[in-house]
């Protein structure tokens, strides 16, 4: 069969929604693979936490893969020696993947797209990971937005012209790969830890697009309804925990607006409006830390506000570590980094917390807290970490002014006034 072509996999473990794949699919034999090069993305290769739920992804992927009658197939190395051997091996024709924003990873790709398109393999990208492309917006002088609201209410008219098109089913059946094709294993890759940290990341999380869509499921049953009220409450389960489900490409931003908008649809009560349109807005924020990473690219370690190039930062390798480890003594901000410690995750306003601490509060940079988080956040995306850090720092996009400093003991009495929280990864406090 000559007619063939691969599936590029990278952060897209999806077979639903997903437009590299249904263009792959166009062809009559198609070769799914996932090429594991962290040297590429350097200078931000997985972190850790994001290593542990890569290999438990690509797991499930394979199986679901099986179940279609296909295989996951696995390799190592240089990306474009790997494609280039696998389509003389294979005969394939074309090349089709979906498009990923950082800087470094865009390089690549242009470099790859080039060089198998010189060769006369149709080379093909596509998106499956934003609403919109960050190049499709710009403000009215012809600039990347740097304010949220602006970009939000432009991203709303850009997708009501384009009238988003409901998302794309998963194939029914997938050729099996040609035997020929050899593959390693999840396990070659050596993802996992050699020491036995990561249980309570496994014990907290189903990586998986099964598991990002029952997450979703679970949230627009449990929690919508009351989302704007508790989403700022890291006690309750108020958010939908989808961030790194999305990181990874198990699920797609398309789908969840469509899923909440059919959701509203189908109750029989009244639509819980207010709720969703706050939901569907943090997906905007997602946008917009895209937006930024693809028009400001330096910003994973520079502040997009040039004033505070030379800001003083301190230096304390102490500060940091007692920070790293939860031990400040300052409860919300101890709870929140044991929660991320332990589970690959933090709440949200923790987030705003304890980045507040760290920059304001001890006057440490923000590039080691924005490292720290990268090393051990399940969700650590370089967009939404960036945009994340800088806006909280004082010196980025749309940023909180540099005199705002969150109060840790306020901000714990307003949104964990009954401590449950805190006492949860605390739990000497309680003693
Ligand atoms: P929900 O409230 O259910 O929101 C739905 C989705 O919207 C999220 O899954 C996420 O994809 C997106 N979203 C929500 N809030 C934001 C936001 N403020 N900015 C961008 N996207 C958002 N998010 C990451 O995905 N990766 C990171 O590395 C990351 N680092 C952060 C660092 C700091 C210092 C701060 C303050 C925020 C950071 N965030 C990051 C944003 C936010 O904290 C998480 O996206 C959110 O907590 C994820 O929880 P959820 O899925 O339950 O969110």
């Amino acid at each position: 069969m000559k007619n063939r072509a691969i599936w590029w996999l990278r952060r897209d473990l999806r077979l639903a929604d997903n437009p590299a794949l249904q263009a792959a699919c166009e062809h009559e034999g198609v070769i799914p693979v996932y090429i594991h090069a962290p040297d590429e993305a350097r200078p931000w290769p997985p972190g850790g936490a994001q290593r542990v739920w890569l290999h438990v992804s690509l797991a499930a992927l394979d199986e679901q893969l099986r179940a279609l009658g296909s295989r996951l197939v696995i390799r190592q190395g240089d990306s474009l020696e790997v494609l280039q051997g696998l389509i003389t091996e294979s005969g394939a024709t074309a090349v089709h993947w979906n498009r990923l924003y950082e800087p470094a990873i865009i390089e690549r790709d242009k470099r790859i797209k080039k060089q198998l398109t010189d060769a006369g393999v149709a080379a093909h990208s596509h998106n499956a990971a934003l609403l919109c492309e960050p190049w499709q917006i710009q403000t009215q002088s012809g600039d990347p937005y740097k304010v949220y609201t602006p970009f939000w209410r432009s991203l709303g008219r850009h997708l009501g012209q384009q009238r988003m098109p409901p998302p794309l089913a998963a194939p029914t059946a997938l050729p099996e790969v040609w035997s020929r094709i050899g593959s390693a294993t999840v396990d070659d890759l050596g993802l996992l830890p050699t020491i036995d940290w990561d249980a309570g990341i496994r014990r907290s999380w189903t990586p998986g697009e099964d598991g990002a869509h029952a997450m979703l499921e679970q949230f627009l049953d449990d929690a919508l309804d009351a989302y704007d009220d508790d989403r700022d409450r890291p006690a309750r389960p108020g958010t939908s925990r989808l961030s790194p489900h999305l990181h990874f490409g198990e699920i797609g931003p398309r789908q969840v607006w469509h899923r909440v908008h059919e959701f509203l649809d189908n109750l029989s009560g009244p639509a819980p409006r207010k709720h969703a349109d706050s939901f569907l807005s943090e997906l905007g924020w997602r946008e917009f830390g895209h937006h930024l990473l693809y028009h400001f690219p330096d910003t994973p370690t520079r502040p997009l506000d040039p004033r505070f190039k030379h800001f003083p930062w301190r230096r304390s390798e102490a500060d940091l570590r007692a920070w790293q480890r939860g031990q400040t003594g300052i409860p919300m901000v101890d709870a929140g980094m044991r929660e991320l410690w332990a589970t690959g995750w933090m709440h949200n306003r923790v987030r705003m917390l304890v980045a507040s601490f760290l920059t304001k509060n001890l006057r440490l940079p923000w590039q080691a807290g924005a490292r720290w988080f990268w090393d051990t956040l399940v969700d650590a995306d370089l967009a939404n970490n960036t945009l994340g850090w800088q806006w909280v720092a004082g010196c980025g996009a749309d940023a909180a002014p540099f005199f705002r400093i969150f109060n840790p003991a306020l901000q714990g009495e307003r949104f964990d006034a009954g401590g449950d929280y805190v006492r949860r990864w605390v739990p000497e406090i309680a003693a």
